[in-house]
């Protein structure tokens, strides 16, 4: 029992236990080692969320599993869906923490948005997700788990996910290992099919980990959240450029390039009368070029309590245009699910903030 919550303690899940771990749980009951696949190939790809699905395991050992796992580890606080189909779930872990993630559906696309951290250390000024900092990372289960829950609200039998974004609640390279576990099984055969061409890694640009990133030879995109064409702007907005400045990120990204061969994508929130004006279009323009880089510009998504504000239509054309006449490719975010605070960490602070007050 938890005495916070007079919730009972939820048993382990068992998407975190390694298959070690469960290989040994399944001998001392006389079971063979090919239990341990079954069991997760159930959860991954078979949708199951209880134990009593498993029809082809033996019920005593249903039975048996379901008394000291449960299939997922988190519980669904929230779910919400916006006219778009645009679906949010607000995630409650095993320690009452709470995460976000998103799935975003497209005509050909469905796309996973997923967390990697119970907040986040990063304290980017305009981001409701490092208000309070960062509390814990998240396991490789509780990563895997938000891309198998989202997965479970697309159509069955066959419905999938096609593209997942680390771009959720958290820093991802700062949770490098935990985050590869998962995108590991994810893109498994067994898993949920998701090959690492089709994941994006969102970072705000830690050059060693971007490097460690590329050494692992894999395929996924990264993308940097620039956010400022000079230091001196970059470190007001992103304070963790005061240890890392942008020449040292655009090397890495470039170390990225080199040895993955694929492009790197710069994110910039727009932020009104901040980093919107011609200047820094030019500024930025002139720090790409050359480059074979793609530009995502992201007009900033309201966080109730910060000052910031949207740039105007027109401060937004003239953006994108001054990029594009340096010869750089650019796309502006569109903004999905924005009735149901699709600005990450906006609704975990919004369900934690009415639950204190409760109180
Ligand atoms: N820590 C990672 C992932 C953050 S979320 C990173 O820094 O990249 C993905 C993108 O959304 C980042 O570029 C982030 O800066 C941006 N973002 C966060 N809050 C936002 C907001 N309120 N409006 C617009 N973009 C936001």
């Amino acid at each position: 029992m938890n005495l916070l919550t007079g919730r009972p303690t939820p048993r382990p899940a068992l998407l975190d236990q390694s298959p070690d771990a469960l290989r040994a749980w399944f001998a001392e009951r006389g079971q063979p080692a090919l239990r341990v696949k079954q069991v997760r190939r159930w959860i991954l790809a078979g949708r199951a969320e209880s134990f009593e699905q498993m029809s082809d395991l033996p019920r005593e050992l249903r039975a048996e599993l379901a008394t000291h796992f449960s299939p997922l580890g988190t519980r669904v606080e929230r779910h919400l869906v916006a006219t778009d189909e645009t679906h949010k779930l607000l995630l409650r872990l095993s320690d009452d923490r709470m995460i976000e993630c998103v799935l975003i559906q497209e005509a050909q696309r469905r796309t996973a948005c997923i967390s990697t951290q119970v907040g986040c250390g990063m304290g980017c000024v305009f981001c409701a997700s490092g208000l309070n900092g960062v509390v814990r990372n998240l396991t490789a289960g509780e990563i895997l788990e938000q891309l198998v829950r989202l997965r479970n609200l697309t159509p069955a039998p066959d419905g999938r996910l096609s593209n997942v974004v680390v771009m959720g609640m958290g820093e991802p390279l700062a949770n490098l290992d935990n985050l590869i576990e998962a995108l590991e099984v994810a893109g498994h055969k067994d898993g949920l099919g998701i090959g690492a061409r089709h994941i994006t890694i969102s970072t705000v640009g830690l050059p060693a980990k971007i490097r460690r990133l590329a050494d692992l030879g894999k395929q996924y995109h990264l993308a940097v959240s620039l956010h400022a064409p000079n230091d001196l702007l970059r470190t007001r907005i992103v304070p963790t450029n005061d240890q890392t400045g942008i020449a040292d990120i655009l090397a890495a990204a470039d170390d990225f390039f080199e040895k993955t061969g694929r492009q790197v994508t710069y994110e910039y929130v727009l932020l009104g009368g901040l980093n919107d004006s011609p200047r820094e279009a030019r500024e930025l323009g002139t720090l790409l070029q050359g480059r074979k880089a793609h530009v995502n510009l992201i007009p900033f998504n309201d966080v109730e309590g910060l000052p910031y504000t949207r740039p105007t239509p027109e401060a937004l054309t003239a953006f994108v245009d001054t990029l594009r006449r340096a010869g750089l490719s650019v796309k502006v975010r569109k903004r999905k699910g924005s009735e149901i605070d699709a600005a990450c960490g906006q609704l975990r602070r919004k369900v934690e903030q009415e639950l204190t007050s409760a109180v």
